[in-house]
């Protein structure tokens, strides 16, 4: 019963300090990424049909935001009206100097309804961006 009791201990003492140092070496080895590429990627297709010339949506998202402009870039899925929505998310003063045509006329400026809703929806208080958050709220 003893021999019984020490065994589960052990596995136990040594499951605990395995799970801390798994802990610990996540937090070292963590990748902090750019939340505008989590944005960028809502407001693409998703047909993850290497059109563009990326692999998916989510590599040109990359793209897009590693380059900081859509120069070069375009989703032929989605078309300008596409590549509008993430201009305006890469650049988010540019996007209140031109209010969509949706909002005319309510006083508003900024994301296309749809758009800030996914915008909300991927946003988070710990998100870096907190100017384009406040633009998803205002509209
Ligand atoms: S062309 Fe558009 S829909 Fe197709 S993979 Fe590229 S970004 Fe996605």
């Amino acid at each position: 019963m003893n021999l019984i009791l020490i065994s589960m201990g052990v596995l136990g003492v040594t499951a605990l300090v395995a799970a801390i140092l798994l802990y610990f070496v996540s937090q070292f080895f963590k990748v902090e990424e750019d939340p505008r590429i989590d944005l960028v990627q809502a407001v693409l297709p998703g047909a993850n049909c290497g059109g563009c010339g990326f692999a998916g949506c989510r590599n040109f998202a990359e793209a897009c935001v590693k380059a900081g402009s859509t120069d070069g870039l375009a989703c032929p899925v989605g078309g300008d009206p596409t590549m509008d929505e993430v201009k305006k998310i890469l650049t988010p003063a540019a996007a209140e100097d031109t209010a969509p045509a949706a909002q005319e006329g309510d006083g508003k400026k900024g994301f296309d309804p749809a758009i800030a809703a996914k915008i909300k929806a991927l946003a988070t208080p710990r998100a870096a961006f907190p100017s384009l958050i406040a633009m998803a709220q205002k509209s």
